[in-house]
């Protein structure tokens, strides 16, 4: 008998770990509920993690095979159900985040010789794309250069019927819980997310690279919730996408690689998850303003593409990433609000909440050393709105009182003009300390 233990990597087609789980005999699925991970999470993820862990359940039973459900931490659960089981050895995805690292070398040190690692995680591995030198990339662009040269990795077909796995009697295989959800969840499970790839191909694809950047995301996929835990594989998405072929399949590829050179620097530049990529940033002026903070969160700081962006974000879950720069840019730049607490604020609202993407994210716009934008780079809210929802019709929906406008309406939290010198002259002090 052999254990597939799944993490981020919530689906049966192009799963390495489970390919070569049911390779080598009879194979059963577990999916760990960690409290590491899970008590410290929003409602509306820790249900649609739980919806996609029912579904994986169900997409095993439709082959014959069994998921077991167990909560604890992984390096206590493991041991004991591949004891129970017998269990020769572990199946597993590589993931690479910092408690993912700390978690897995628990595991290994509980059962010494016994986990097998896959890749599958994303299209390229964090840390397998290196400078021609050796070392890690810390700018995209090259990066992405040698991304693109990279080969295609084989993919693997969802298997047929399991071969059967025979469980003591009357074995429990644990409940998925049934947790509620703040916001209305996107269809759970594989077969939505491979068809939701499919319409995006077939509606979006052709014009992404020019629809991409409206503030309402209807020019983009809405796939990351998916690929977030490992539901939709990148790489089949990637090829399915490249088939297609075009300018826009090419830019949205592009993005895939974003996400790559995300997962790449935390895997590489694990500070990163606590302070500035680049360290000298720390050192901004960071206002913790208890009021500004409410208000950015809440969606009522009286700058209507902020509002928009917030509002929405609490009550669907996604925002376009154009809309993710313009709250980030005006939380860390414009308010200077310590950007770890925006962060963290920010993951939990999002369904598609990842450590490496989010950080990525939050350090890029927040000039805070990401990547090679000038710290001087700030978004005008006012200019993106104008820019990226010309008729105002995004505004209006979100942020009614604002007449679709871009202008501040209200009492405003910011003078966005002192604001912006603040930051500048700041920033520049920082910049010329080092
Ligand atoms: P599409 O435009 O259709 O792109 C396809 C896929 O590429 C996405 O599903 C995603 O997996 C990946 N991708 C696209 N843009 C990026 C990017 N800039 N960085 C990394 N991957 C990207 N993405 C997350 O998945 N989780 C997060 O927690 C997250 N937080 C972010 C926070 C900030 C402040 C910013 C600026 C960006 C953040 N992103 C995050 C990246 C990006 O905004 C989202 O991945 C994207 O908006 C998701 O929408 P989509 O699936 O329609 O993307």
């Amino acid at each position: 008998m052999y254990l597939v233990w799944h993490r981020a990597d919530l689906r049966t087609h192009d799963n390495p770990a489970l390919a070569a789980a049911l390779q080598s005999g009879p194979a059963v699925g577990l999916v760990v509920l960690d409290p590491n991970i899970l008590s410290g999470t929003s409602a509306r993820r820790r249900a649609w993690f739980c919806r996609n862990v029912a579904a994986l359940r169900e997409a095993y039973a439709r082959r014959g095979g069994n998921l077991l459900v167990r909560s604890g931490v992984p390096w206590e659960v493991l041991p004991r159900v591949v004891a129970e089981l017998e269990a020769r050895r572990v199946f597993a995805v590589r993931n690479s985040t910092p408690y993912a690292r700390f978690r897995d070398r628990k595991v290994e040190e509980a059962l010494p010789g016994r986990v097998a690692w896959f890749q599958g995680q994303y299209v390229q591995e964090p840390g397998e794309i290196v400078k021609p030198g050796g070392g890690p990339y810390t700018v995209f662009t090259p990066y992405s250069r040698r991304w693109w040269a990279a080969p295609e990795a084989q993919l693997l077909e969802a298997p047929g019927r399991f071969p059967p796995a025979a469980l003591p009697p009357g074995y429990d295989l644990g409940s998925v819980p049934n947790e509620p959800s703040d916001v209305p969840l996107p269809p759970a499970g594989e077969e939505a997310a491979l068809g939701a790839l499919e319409a995006f191909l077939r509606n979006g694809l052709l014009l992404y690279h020019q629809a991409r950047d409206k503030l309402d995301g209807s020019g983009v996929s809405r796939l990351s919730c998916y690929f977030t835990l490992g539901v939709l594989s990148p790489r089949l998405a990637a090829q399915r996408a490249m088939q297609a072929g075009g300018e826009g399949a090419r830019k949205w590829v592009g993005e895939l690689a974003w996400r790559d050179f995300s997962g790449d620097l935390l895997h590489n530049f694990p500070h990163m998850a606590r302070s500035a990529f680049d360290p000298r940033w720390d050192a901004l002026p960071w206002v913790d303003d208890a009021e500004v903070f409410g208000a950015w969160l809440e969606g009522r700081t009286g700058v209507p593409a902020v509002d928009a962006g917030m509002r929405e974000l609490r009550a669907t879950g996604f925002l376009s990433n154009r809309a993710r720069m313009v709250v980030a840019q005006f939380a860390v730049k414009l308010a200077l609000l310590p950007w770890q607490k925006c962060e963290r604020a920010f993951r939990d609202l999002l369904l598609d909440g990842d450590n490496a993407s989010n950080l990525q994210g939050w350090q890029w716009a927040g000039g805070l050393g990401v990547d090679a934008a000038p710290y001087f780079r700030v978004f005008n809210p006012l200019t993106q709105a104008h820019t990226h929802d010309p008729g105002g019709a995004w505004l209006r929906r979100w942020v009614p009182e604002c007449g679709g406008r871009p202008e501040p309406y209200g009492r405003s939290v910011l003078d966005l003009e002192a604001a912006r010198r603040r930051y500048l002259e700041a920033a520049g002090r920082v910049g010329r300390a080092n």
